[in-house]
């Protein structure tokens, strides 16, 4: 029998309600909740990323700005400017877009901005919070997005084997920390996985849900999965293609049609993960918002 496919978009527009309503309630109270977008150099990807968070905000009546920095900045006018924006009342996030040019200590940038600003979740206050199980902090979006998918998508999580593949800090880690809580809608045992890893696929074929974040195309095939675990397809990677428009197409971390077959739940990628990301973005900034306002 196929999975049942999760609607990423669907829960995204779902969770985009949600924060329309808060946005309402803010503007009630003469609040509009401000996001600064800071993008350095010209990665295209990262245009793309920053236009499409912004048309978010915009749908959303969150003001947002974006500052735009040549290639050639040097990380102390980075760090000048975030200072600018820690100060200003009228913005109440902080988004500042990865990658960010050789020339600049991304952990160093993400810890100046303020953790009450920062939306992404990165900085290491916002980090230990999420360790700690301390709601108060910002969650990073993907991986709260993830969860939200499992939850709205009726996956039970207490007691649940995951397994994550990647410990990467944007996305692998922070799951485990969202997933190992002692919380209702965590409770789950949860194993990370990475390129040591050995036996990766015996790990794949024990796990109730199994999260897919490596950035390695259709890795994970029918037979490293358990029929009927629950399966997120996280990876966005650019595979040439002659026949799509610009010569290339993204494909994910799962072999789709091979893992559909098998599964009980899978995201759809486009269409999965990726919009979750940016409902949640607007969700932490209206966040920020309430707890500046
Ligand atoms: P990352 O920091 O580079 O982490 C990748 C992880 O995958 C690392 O832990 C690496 O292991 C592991 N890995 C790579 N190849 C492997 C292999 N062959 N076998 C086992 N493990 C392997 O990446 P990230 O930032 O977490 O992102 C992961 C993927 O998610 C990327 O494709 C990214 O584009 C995508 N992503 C999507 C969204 C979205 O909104 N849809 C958001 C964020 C990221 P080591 O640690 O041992 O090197």
């Amino acid at each position: 029998m196929a999975a049942n496919l999760i609607d990423g978009r669907a829960i995204a527009e779902e969770i985009h309600r949600e924060t329309a309503a808060r946005v309402a309630a803010l503007a009630a109270r003469g609040a509009t909740p401000g996001l600064a977008f800071v993008r350095v150099g010209d990665d295209p990807a990262s245009k793309v990323y920053v236009g499409m968070k912004e048309r978010a905000c915009q749908r959303l009546g969150i003001r947002s700005t974006t500052l735009i920095l040549a290639e050639s900045t040097s990380e102390a006018e980075v760090l000048a400017l975030i200072g600018r924006l820690n100060a200003d009342p009228a913005v109440h996030g902080i988004l500042v877009q990865a990658p960010l040019p050789r020339a600049i200590c991304s952990a160093r940038v993400f810890a100046s901005v303020a953790p009450g600003k920062d939306v992404d979740g990165f900085h290491p206050v916002n980090v230990g919070k999420l360790m700690l199980g301390d709601p108060g902090g910002f969650v990073p979006c993907t991986p709260a997005g993830i969860h939200q998918l499992l939850i709205r998508a009726g996956v039970p999580l207490a007691g649940a084997e995951v397994v994550i593949l990647g410990r990467g800090n944007i996305v692998g880690k922070p799951m485990a920390a969202i997933l190992i809580q002692k919380a209702p809608d965590a409770d789950a045992t949860v194993t990370v996985c990475h390129s040591r890893t050995r036996d990766l696929a015996a790990h794949c074929r024990r796990a109730d849900i199994l999260i897919a974040a490596m950035g390695v195309r259709e890795f994970v095939r029918a037979d490293m999965v358990k029929p009927g675990a629950a399966v997120i397809d996280v990876g966005v990677n650019r595979v040439p293609d002659p026949a799509a428009k610009g010569g290339s197409r993204l494909v994910g971390d799962v072999d789709f049609e091979g893992v559909r077959a098998v599964a009980g739940h899978l995201t759809p990628n486009p269409g999965g993960v990726g919009p979750m990301t940016i409902a949640m973005l607007m969700r932490n900034t209206v966040q920020a918002a309430e707890m500046q306002s």
